[in-house]
């Protein structure tokens, strides 16, 4: 892509002899060109080129990391490269689509070749992990960001989409929503964990683990699915309008880990119901199907819990254990509604 000019941009068309230090180009082939396998053509040419995949459709989606946005200053390289795929395999995940290949494109502050070196390590140890593969990108000066685009593949019909939960539905949730935005809590300062805890949480905020494999054994048996980016209850609301049906959700059916019920109350629902960050799958399943949607959970190695179910009556309504009703009012994140 052309630039408007700007002198000090060396890192995109230096001006500088060719082979002289690291430029754009050897930084993209030392860090981020491997032998094309899938791709028939990958990095370095104008565009890719992948073979189309008769009687499959494409699942693709973008997603964008911005730093002091989606990620502190100074965040471990290793772990952001980890972060950035993970949350683009996340959606993937909750599609039921096979992860294909992905475009990584990139503004770097500064060429630091350690930094790429431990950023494109995070990055390609969970894509060789799912077997994803990278087939171009862009590389540019400019504030620290990240946003990479995924491609995968799904049969036709096979899709979890948000639109496709009924009344009836049982509501499952994979893993332990929460636990990421108590370790970004502890981050800010807003309170203070352990260091016991804090090792327990930390790694679901900086290395949180897509769940591919669930999304796969639920196509065909779950009705919807969304992955949790942005709190459990928005992005549940996302289905039922989608949907166009209502809920009723237990707070007490979900699972808390080892230090959430250490928590009080309060933070831990927050936590809970509106943390974000989590990349779990909320899915909804035909309740008859039950004992199927656990099999399926326990073959692909993810732990799900059953949290409500899904009805005919509009909206969404909390509920603790003696079923008590508790307001549903917690903001979910909105990245124009925060200062
Ligand atoms: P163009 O000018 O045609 O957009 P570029 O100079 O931006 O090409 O990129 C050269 C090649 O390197 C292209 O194949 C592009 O896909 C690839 N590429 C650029 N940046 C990255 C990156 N961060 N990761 C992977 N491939 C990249
Ligand atoms: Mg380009």
């Amino acid at each position: 892509m052309v630039q408007a000019p700007d002198a000090s941009a060396a890192l995109e068309h230096p001006a500088r002899p060719p082979g002289s230090s690291a430029g754009e180009f050897e930084l993209i082939a030392r860090h981020f060109r491997r032998p094309a396998s899938r791709a028939l053509l990958g990095v370095g040419d104008d565009c890719a080129l992948l073979r189309a995949v008769p009687e499959q459709q494409w699942a693709v989606s973008t997603d964008m990391l911005v730093e002091g946005r989606h990620f502190l200053a100074g965040t471990d390289p290793r772990h952001l490269g980890h972060k950035a795929l993970a949350v683009n395999l996340s959606d993937l995940a909750a599609m039921g689509a096979q992860p294909h290949s992905f475009l990584l494109a990139l503004a770097l502050p500064a060429a630091d070749d350690a930094w790429l070196s431990a950023f494109s390590a995070g990055l390609f140890a969970l894509a060789e992990a799912h077997d994803i593969e990278l087939v171009g990108g862009d590389t540019t000066r400019g504030p620290l960001n990240l946003c990479l685009t995924v491609l995968g593949l799904v049969p036709p019909g096979m899709a979890l989409r948000r639109d496709a939960a009924r009344a009836g539905d049982d509501l499952w949730v994979s893993g332990v929503p929460g636990e990421a935005r108590l370790a970004l809590g502890h981050l800010r300062g807003e309170w203070t964990l352990g260091p016991d805890a804090l090792e327990q949480v930390l790694p679901r905020l900086e290395q949180p683990t897509p769940r591919v494999a669930l999304g796969l054994a639920l196509r065909g048996l779950a009705h919807a699915a969304i992955d949790l980016s942005d709190g459990l209850l928005g992005d549940l609301a996302h289905v039922l309008r989608a949907s166009g049906v209502g809920a009723e959700v237990l707070a007490d059916a979900l699972p808390g880990g080892r230090v959430l019920p250490t928590q009080p109350e309060a933070r831990r629902r927050a936590c809970q119901l509106a943390g974000g960050d989590d990349y779990e799958l909320l899915f909804t399943a035909p309740r008859a199907r039950r004992a199927e949607v656990q099999a399926a959970a326990a073959a692909a190695g993810v732990p799900v819990n059953l949290i409500g179910n899904v009805d005919g009556e509009p909206g969404l309504r909390l509920r603790d254990a003696a079923g008590r009703s508790i307001a549903a009012d917690f903001p979910s994140f909105d990245h124009f509604a925060q200062p």
